[in-house]
């Protein structure tokens, strides 16, 4: 019996032909047989290339994770180009003359969002003015890395790059906070600034619009994560692929239907240089065990990425569920519900060494500082065994 070798280097990602068992390179392997002209050599038994299911005449060198097509390299490229084209024409995102803050992270997708972009504005027209914005948390040993991904990717993209660090808007590094606050709700100061660091950012470029490359899979962490918080003030609106109705600069996610699988996929055939070092602080997130289950599910029902998404978009609060109403903060000025926005009371907990106080329900608190108050160790006390049945509470966008 003749031996087979079948590499996965010749169809990388192809899935194994069921009842096709790998066997070891061995010495019974044949030589090609003659006259097997140029290309790779096929021996008796062996499968037939599979062709792509778009072109139908270039070898298929992946099977797209969201429709199951084979596919070859440039029909992949050229089909995940158009569907992010799709995505913002359909849900008209931009408008001729504006000027994009595009979130910078180095990351997988934000390198991919920033490069289909400013492909897609010269190849249709958008007639958008892109930037590239980025924040730095102050995290050695990850941020500073991953901003080098993003210098490194300007320089391709040709597009200005402005940076906005926690230290100079705030006075704290990420890991100072950490020295102080610790690993269980670092994640919750992160998100707050950042989220306020990009507003400011943006406004200081003169953005019209922010986009940023979360994607399919986020978007259905963010879902699955806010209905286990019993969050239905964002769980209203975090599948929305458009923010900003309520006086804030307007989000986008042009990547909202992309998935994870594919954008790395796309990452890797496009040659594009990112970040993909996790950050140093991320273990103890909520979001990493939403995460978890998340791919749990999707092994055993492959389309509850999808379909997250769509319970998302589709879900709506009944009328009577109370909703806060939007302010602004009295302190700083950002949109807030409540008379201080969460970023002025983490803040104000960090720099009175009283990092827990701008943690868990802070209604009263608010009261005891507009009030011009020393809020009470009590009063940090008594939120703070309370948050700590809840477990910790963790960034959302
Ligand atoms: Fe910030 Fe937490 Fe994300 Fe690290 S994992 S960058 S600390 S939000
Ligand atoms: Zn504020």
């Amino acid at each position: 019996m003749l031996g087979v070798v079948v590499s996965d280097a010749r169809f990388p990602l192809l899935r194994r032909p069921e009842g096709f068992e790998r066997q070891r390179p061995s010495r019974c392997i044949p030589p090609p047989p003659p006259g097997s002209g140029r290309g790779p050599p096929r021996w008796p038994g062996m499968p037939a290339p599979v062709l792509c299911a778009s072109c139908g005449s270039r070898r298929a060198a992946l099977r797209r994770p969201k429709t199951g097509q084979a596919l070859c390299r440039e029909c992949f490229v050229a089909a995940f180009e158009a569907e992010v084209h799709g995505t913002v024409v359909s849900a008209r995102l931009f408008q001729p003359g504006e000027t994009v803050a595009i979130g910078a992270s180095g990351g997988k997708d934000s390198t991919v969002l920033a490069h289909v972009l400013r492909l897609l504005n010269e190849r249709h027209g958008y007639g958008l003015r892109l930037l590239l914005l980025s924040v730095d948390e102050g995290i050695a040993g990850y941020r500073d890395d991953s901003l080098a991904a993003v210098r490194r990717s300007q320089g391709s993209l040709g597009l200005p790059l402005h940076v906005v660090s926690y230290q100079e808007l705030y006075g704290w590094s990420m890991d100072r906070i950490v020295r102080h606050v610790g690993l269980k709700n670092n994640c919750t100061f992160c998100g707050v600034f950042r989220r306020q660091a990009l507003d400011r950012g943006a406004a200081l470029l003169g953005a019209d619009k922010i986009a940023t490359g979360h994607n399919a899979d986020d978007i259905a962490e963010t879902v699955l994560m806010n209905f286990l918080r019993g969050d239905v003030g964002r769980l209203r609106r975090c599948a929305d692929i458009l923010t900003g109705s309520e006086g804030q600069l307007p989000r986008c996610k042009p990547l909202k239907h992309a998935y994870e699988k594919e954008i790395v996929l796309y990452a890797y055939f496009q040659g594009l240089d990112y970040f993909s070092t996790e950050c140093v602080y991320s273990p103890n997130a909520y979001r990493g065990h939403t995460r978890a289950l998340l791919k749990d599910l999707e092994a055993t029902r492959p389309s509850t990425v999808a379909d997250l998404v769509h319970s998302g978009e589709r879900l709506a609060v009944r009328e009577d569920v109370r909703m806060p109403t939007q302010g602004t903060c009295q302190r700083c000025g950002y949109l807030s519900s409540q008379p201080l926005c969460k970023a002025c009371l983490l803040l104000e907990g960090l720099n009175r060494g009283l990092p827990r106080l701008g943690i868990g329900k802070t209604s009263r608190l608010q009261k005891a500082l507009l009030g011009g108050e020393k809020p009470e160790t009590s009063l940090q006390e008594e939120e703070g065994p309370r948050q700590a049945k809840r477990g910790p509470r963790a960034i959302d966008f």
